[in-house]
């Protein structure tokens, strides 16, 4: 990871890289992760690296969100364990959100690791290894949830999330915060507030909101809320990656 200057024109999407194969290697992220990150990137490259104003409005909005919740969580998978283990802890901290660990290919080996890793990262309460309720209309691994986390949760943050679970658990009535670079996906599509940035960018800017909203008042994070469009930011970042010019 070292080896790379800051200076070099793809630092950014190197670094990620890194980030990923050695996620792989600790039996953090699964190799269908190293897949969904080339997915993601082809996003990123035709967006400009760059978080899009519609995208920093969504993560004010989301920090607004989370100020406001009764009981907010963030999912974490492999690839953001991978991506963003501190920057998670940090956000949970400035928002007062739990930490819940959910995989699609769950295997007890790798939600230790995952939770572990979280710790070294300075989480102190980690959840999702209890798995005691289920997400209804999933099939039995992908459903497991803890009672106490995304079960109770009123809002999640639910970053680079497969359409599948986007789609129950806004059926289940929570406010779904999504992370994720398709503006297409059913993820995004399933969103309260879609945020399509590269997770390396959009949890940072998610804390940096949040601490700047830590003093306001209810009712301004209730008009943050309702002044922010998800159908017009779908739009403007659907435009940005047709229309946008590459750098
Ligand atoms: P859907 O079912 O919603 O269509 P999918 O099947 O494409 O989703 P995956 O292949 O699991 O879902 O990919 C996860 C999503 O995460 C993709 O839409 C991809 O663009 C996005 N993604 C991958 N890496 C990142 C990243 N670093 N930051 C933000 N989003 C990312």
């Amino acid at each position: 990871m070292e080896e790379i200057p800051e200076s070099h024109p793809r630092y950014e999407s190197l670094l990620t890289r890194h980030r990923i194969e050695d996620g792989v290697e600790r039996g953090i992220t699964s190799p269908q992760g190293l897949i969904a990150q080339g997915r993601g990137e082809a996003f990123d490259y035709l967006l400009g690296e760059e978080t899009i104003p519609s995208a920093d409005e969504a993560a004010r909005a989301a920090a607004a969100q989370l100020l406001l919740a009764d009981h907010p969580v963030v999912s974490v998978n492999g690839n953001v364990a991978a991506l963003v283990p501190g920057e998670v802890v940090e956000l949970a901290d400035a928002t007062g959100a739990d930490i819940e660990v959910n995989l699609f290919n769950r295997t007890e080996e790798r939600m230790e690791a995952i939770a572990d890793h979280l710790r070294e990262h300075g989480a102190e309460d980690v959840k999702g290894l209890t798995a005691d309720a289920r997400i209804p209309g999933l099939d039995h691994e992908r459903a497991k949830v803890d009672a106490d986390g995304i079960y109770d949760a009123d809002v999640v943050v639910v970053p680079l999330e497969d359409g599948d679970r986007a789609e129950a658990l806004a059926a289940m009535g929570k406010t779904e915060v999504v992370i994720d670079l398709n503006p297409m996906s059913r993820s995004a599509q399933a969103a309260a507030v879609p945020i399509v940035d590269n997770i390396i960018r959009a949890v940072p800017n998610m804390t940096a909101h949040a601490r700047e909203l830590a003093d306001a008042s209810r009712e301004e994070l209730e008009a943050i809320v309702k002044e922010f469009d998800p159908d017009a930011a779908r739009a403007a970042a659907e435009r940005a990656v047709r229309e946008g010019e590459l750098a």
